[in-house]
């Protein structure tokens, strides 16, 4: 068996085209401000990409730069003039935060109905109870990915591997709110390939290059592979997901790294962003 090759483009693609059309029925541009600390190449690509990708669609976005040694005070401020600004409708703090910012408090104090990471505790616990309208990007655009595929969900075997409050746990919240049944398993889970086994839909958020391998994986099941990882073949940098490529021989499908989730997860930023626009236009 060869699995399907779960490609992120044209999910993306579909996502974006049904934000831009989206973006253009409001009465006024969505507008989202992008905020990052210092000079760390991730997160300057990261906010860079963004910025562009909202460009694209219809939704006005503006990047706060600030300098490494900005206070929590200043943070703090910026983000409570953004929160009052009425023609701000998404708020987007690039993580991770110089070590002397303390997350929690700058992710509270985010307005919820403007947290277009889903980050929010308020928004959480709604994605928790089941009716989140704003949720966490990556786990948000693997949804994507399997509608646009027709996997089914309800009723399946659901194994997240990974319990990070950006993809794991918010993953398997979700897949618990479209009727999986759901293992998290993690670092300290023991015969985690008698686990994984299990998965009819097995999303890997480890961050370990190629990981997971053939013998973990239920012949014909869905695997989303959610691992960015940089490695060193013959001097070259190369990245590949947390899943081994042989699984393609096991698996019913699979997504590729890169091409995959990574896709989704700016696309899914900018469906965030309108749906905040549209709540708050509908809030009026
Ligand atoms: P974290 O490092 O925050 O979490 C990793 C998780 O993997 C932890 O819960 C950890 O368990 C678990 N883990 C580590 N080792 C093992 C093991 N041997 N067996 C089972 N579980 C293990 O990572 P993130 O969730 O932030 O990211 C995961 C990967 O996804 C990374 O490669 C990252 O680059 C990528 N990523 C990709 C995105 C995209 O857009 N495609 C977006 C975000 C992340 P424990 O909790 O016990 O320590």
């Amino acid at each position: 068996m060869t699995a399907a090759n779960l490609a992120g483009k044209p999910v993306a693609e579909a996502l974006l085209a049904e934000v831009a059309q989206r973006a253009q029925a409001l009465p006024h541009p969505p507008r989202l401000a992008l905020i990052r600390l210092g000079e760390d190449p991730a997160s300057v690509s990261y906010v860079r990409s963004k910025d562009k990708k909202a460009g694209e669609v219809g939704i006005q976005s503006e990047v706060h730069a600030l300098p490494e040694d900005t206070t929590q005070e200043e943070l703090l401020s910026l983000i409570a003039r953004l929160n009052a600004e009425g023609s701000v409708h998404g708020i987007l703090v690039q993580l991770p935060l110089p070590a002397h910012i303390d997350e929690a408090p700058v992710l509270l104090a985010v307005d919820p109905a403007k947290d277009v990471d889903g980050f929010h505790p308020y928004n959480v616990a709604q994605m928790w109870a089941g009716h989140a309208q704003l949720n966490p990007c990556t786990p948000r655009g693997i949804l994507e990915i399997l509608d646009f595929y027709g996997v089914d969900v309800a009723g399946k075997r659901a194994v997240v591997v990974g319990r990070s409050e950006i993809v794991g746990r918010p993953m398997a919240a979700m897949l618990l709110g479209r009727d999986a049944t759901v293992t998290i398993a993690h670092s300290r889970t023991a015969d985690l390939g008698a686990v994984t086994r299990e998965a009819d839909i097995l999303v890997v958020a480890v961050g370990r290059p190629q990981f997971i391998t053939p013998e973990m994986v239920k012949p014909g099941a869905t695997v989303i592979d959610v691992g960015i990882n940089r490695i060193d073949v013959g001097g070259k940098g190369k990245i590949v997901g947390d899943v081994h490529p042989d699984v393609a021989e096991v698996a019913g499908g699979l997504t590729p790294v890169p091409g995959g989730v990574g896709l989704l997860t700016v696309a899914q930023l900018m469906a965030n962003t309108v749906t905040a626009a549209e709540l708050q236009a509908a809030e009026r």
